[in-house]
């Protein structure tokens, strides 16, 4: 990249609003994206915008996506795209309606999509995702055949062009307002695991394993 595209690229992620609240070193993305579960792609497809959810993983500076070899938008992803995450941590109720918010903490990736043709670093990708949705799985199952391998796209997206954008603490209440009696602070907000529910082909005598029963 020359040093006009990196202008340019640099520019693009810019936070702008709020920008005390942008990150840019990759410790901040990583750890973001390391906590999120989903997703969402954004790319045009014949002229029309789309955003998809998807699951994802990140091997070192790279965020792999995987879909089905025929789905359309595995193949128009690799024109540019824009992928995010976002973590809800929790909602933030000001004294006003005008200063109510969100903690968060979340991630734009800008960039543009390389099918993943090599089996050994497909494999990986597919076993990252895996253990980024359920961490100690992959060690379990039986992995892909040759088949399932050629039905699956998987796309690697340079972790290059990005910025995470993180709003922590209360709210923010314009001065007039804070004499008013109505409640105002936060209510956290994570995403909790119920009890797991065995299938119904299973077994009797598979015991349900230990990464599941403490998932979290
Ligand atoms: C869960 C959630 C809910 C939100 N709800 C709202 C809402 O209701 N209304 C609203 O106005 N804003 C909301 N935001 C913030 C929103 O994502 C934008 O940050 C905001 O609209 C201001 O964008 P901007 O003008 O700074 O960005 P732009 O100038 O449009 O973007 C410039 C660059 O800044 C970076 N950037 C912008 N936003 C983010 C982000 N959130 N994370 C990482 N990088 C980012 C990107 O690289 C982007 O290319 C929400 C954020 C989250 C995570």
């Amino acid at each position: 990249m020359d040093d006009l595209a990196r202008d340019l690229s640099a520019k693009r992620v810019r936070v702008g609003r709020h920008p005390e609240r942008g990150h840019y070193d990759f410790a901040t993305i990583a750890a973001v994206l390391d906590a999120g579960l989903v997703c969402h792609v954004g790319i045009v497809s014949n002229g029309q915008p789309i955003v998809l959810p998807t699951i994802y993983a990140r091997i070192g500076d790279r965020l792999y996506l995987h879909g089905s070899a025929v789905a359309r938008w595995t193949s128009a992803a690799t024109a540019r795209l824009c992928v995010t995450v976002s973590i809800v941590d929790a909602l933030v109720l000001a004294r006003s309606a005008y200063q109510h918010t969100l903690n968060y903490r979340s991630v734009v990736v800008l960039g543009r999509a390389r099918i993943v043709t090599g089996s050994a670093e497909k494999l990986s990708a597919l076993q990252a995702i895996v253990e980024q949705v359920c961490p100690g799985r992959w060690g379990d199952v039986r992995h892909p055949t040759e088949h399932e391998m050629r039905a699956t796209s998987v796309l690697a997206v340079p972790i290059a062009e990005a910025s995470a954008k993180i709003r922590t603490g209360s709210p923010v209440d314009f001065e007039s307002d804070l004499t008013s009696r109505v409640w105002a602070g936060l209510i956290p907000l994570r995403i909790a695991r119920g009890a797991p529910i065995s299938d119904l082909a299973l077994a009797g005598d598979i015991d349900v394993p230990s990464y599941v029963l403490n998932y979290s």
